[in-house]
């Protein structure tokens, strides 16, 4: 069984700094979950984070950066909180080898979970392209990792593992 690594907050957990969730409408996300293959997994709360909490953004960094220990995570009251989202990378990533998770479905946006992009560290809504933490660990140990509006796609990579074991 091929496990998927996803966002807690895909699964109907309203977790996310504001107490909301992102609600996931597919028919694959559906199957999935009764197949058994999603491990919920939110690297904020590993790492202690309250809800609600403050909205955060990587500050003149991108996860690269911050993962080799050069760049900041803020809050929007200035609180740095770089440490906390690298522990929870770190959790993730245990998380995922830990259950044997072949790839990952996480909340794009994030500074945590996002797979395509990111808040651009002013608190202003702009956006820039690149991963979250998290997501960039878990893809830099070579687990694919895909944004939640990319669930076909993510499927088909989930059906190509199976062939290649029938093959
Ligand atoms: S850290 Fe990831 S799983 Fe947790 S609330 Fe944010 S986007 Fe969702």
């Amino acid at each position: 069984m091929h496990k998927i690594l996803v966002s807690g907050c895909l699964n109907g957990r309203p977790i996310r700094f504001n107490s909301t969730n992102v609600p996931v409408s597919s028919m694959i996300w559906d199957r999935w979950a009764a197949e058994g293959r999603l491990v919920s997994f939110c690297p904020e709360l590993a790492a202690g984070f309250p809800v609600p909490r403050p909205p955060a953004e990587m500050i003149d960094s991108t996860a690269h950066v911050v993962l080799a220990g050069h760049g900041r995570v803020e809050e929007d009251n200035g609180s740095d909180v770089t440490e906390a989202f690298v522990e929870g990378a770190r959790l993730a990533l245990e998380r995922a080898v830990a259950e044997g998770c072949v790839m990952a479905v996480l909340t794009d946006g994030s500074p945590s979970c996002g797979t395509t992009y990111v808040y651009d560290g002013t608190f202003s809504g702009g956006t820039s392209e690149g991963m979250g933490v998290s997501a960039q660990l878990l893809h830099d140990h070579g687990l694919p990792v895909f944004p939640e509006n990319q669930i076909e796609d993510a499927d088909k990579f989930l059906r190509s593992l199976a062939d290649e074991i029938e093959a």
